[in-house]
């Protein structure tokens, strides 16, 4: 069995996803095709979700019928015979009277989400009547039936690998499955999703639950580049990267990957391959066990990050006081990204102001406390990179312009983070380029 994800842009115009289709049916190897919703469908509908939120709903309606044009235009570019034309017409219709319907209804948490399902449930029944009006035999899975995260918004994956293998066990006379990404149920039933770039936690999840022979994410690039082709000119694409280093640069900011999308495939030892669907003959990324070289390999960059100092000559030095300080962002589930001690303070780093009020206020009796926000963690990523001779000096060397106001180095072997104020992250990922890699 192997997994073949396909992101928003890949599916976002009718001839995309008539090339997705050809590259599904290349071999005839038992498949499960995880597919996200078009793209810009997901942030148009954060868009209508947060205008009913925030009680507009003039502008919620609006925002739904121009998505909705939107979708009626794919679909006689997408099929052509009448009855087809109908089907993706219903569809489309059953999805908008839908979104309608929530426009009177009062704005919840869990409305919320049932909103944003809506682009990988279009996304999947539109591609399956293209297949069908194709005469490709296929089974359109819904994720729904299998997919959960537990009471800690974490996947739940032996529960995840005992409902997919009944399903398959039930469909075993089908070789070709079709299935929505990101989207998912919660410990309550409801519909949840796994966060925004999910699908490709979906095609992980169900690579190790399906134990499958390869998870291949299909995307817009020829794989992971050695530094943000959004933010710097000359990028290069990285052959092979060990399951480590991709976690790391995936949790760091390299947007090509979900954040945690890696663990799964890791697990059950499945590689993942990066490959770009606009260039299928491209080499892209294989990421397995073994790194392939020695030394950096990328550098990614992580916005939104905001830095806590607690001052305290008097506790600092006294056992326990590290505990209580990270018993506080406990409580508050909020994970600390990087951390440095001194004799008379601590600082860490969190990616989210969810509770910052609340953290704050309960760090306060420990000490005097800082708060820097727009802050980024830049991180250099590569094999062994903690033991390779000079890496440190050239880097300091490289970024001598650049104030630094907070450093990570043997943590991990794979990973050296630098803090950098926001406005300093895209002057420091270029130094690199040029530093680092020569480009
Ligand atoms: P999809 O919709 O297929 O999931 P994404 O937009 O989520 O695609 O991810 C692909 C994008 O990730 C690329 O177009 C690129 O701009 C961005 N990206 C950021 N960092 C990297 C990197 N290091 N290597 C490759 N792509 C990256
Ligand atoms: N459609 C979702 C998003 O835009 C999930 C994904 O594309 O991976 O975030
Ligand atoms: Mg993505």
């Amino acid at each position: 069995m192997k997994i073949m994800k396909f992101g928003g842009t890949s599916v976002g115009k009718p001839e995309r996803m008539h090339q997705v289709a050809q590259l599904i049916t290349k071999d005839s190897d038992a498949k499960i095709v995880v597919l996200s919703a078009l793209s810009g469908t997901t942030n148009a509908l954060v868009a209508i979700s947060d205008a009913i939120a925030g009680g507009d709903r003039e502008a919620a309606k609006r925002k739904i019928d121009e998505l909705e044009a939107h979708y009626r235009k794919f679909i006689p570019d997408l099929v052509i015979k009448e009855d087809a034309r109908a089907k993706a017409g219903a569809i489309v219709t059953e999805h908008f009277e839908f979104l309608n319907i929530i426009l009177r209804i009062s704005f919840s948490e869990a409305l919320n989400k049932d909103i944003l399902a809506q682009g990988e449930l279009m996304s999947t029944k539109l591609f399956s009547v293209y297949l069908e009006e194709q005469g490709i035999d296929h089974l359109l899975l819904p994720a729904l039936e299998f997919m959960s995260i537990d009471g800690n918004e974490e996947p739940n994956l032996p529960a995840i690998s005992n409902k997919l293998a009944q399903l398959l066990k039930q469909h075993s006379n089908k070789k070709m499955f079709i299935t929505q990404g990101y989207i998912c149920r919660n410990a309550r039933g409801e519909v949840d999703n796994l966060k925004r770039g999910g699908s490709d936690y979906t095609a992980s999840l169900i690579a190790a639950a399906a134990n499958a022979t390869v998870c291949e994410i299909w995307t817009d690039i020829d794989g992971m580049h050695n530094n943000d082709p959004r933010i710097v000119n000359k990028t290069l694409p990285i052959e092979q990267l060990s399951f480590d280093e991709a976690a790391e640069l995936a949790y760091f900011g390299a947007k090509i990957l979900h954040p945690t999308c890696i663990w799964p495939a890791q697990l059950n030892n499945v590689p993942v391959k990066l490959l770009n669907t606009m260039q299928p003959e491209a080499k892209g990324t294989t990421i397995q066990e073994e790194a392939g070289t020695v030394g950096v390999k990328a550098v990614a960059a992580k916005d939104g990050i905001i830095a806590i100092k607690i001052k305290s000559s008097r506790m600092l030095l006294a056992y326990g006081f590290l505990r209580k300080v990270f018993e506080v962002f406990e409580k508050y589930k909020t994970p600390i990204d990087m951390i440095t001690t001194s004799e008379v303070a601590v600082s860490v780093t969190i990616d989210t102001d969810a509770h910052l009020d609340h953290i704050i206020k309960e760090l306060e009796p420990f000490g005097h406390v800082e708060v820097e926000k727009e802050q980024s963690i830049v991180s250099i990523v590569g094999n062994e990179i903690a033991q390779t001779p000079d890496v440190l000096k050239r880097l300091f060397d490289t970024l001598s312009t650049i104030p630094v106001t907070m450093v990570s180095y043997g943590g991990s072997a794979h990973n050296i983070s630098l803090l950098v104020p926001s406005e300093h992250r895209t002057k420091t990922l270029q130094l690199l380029n040029a530093g680092i890699f020569g480009l």
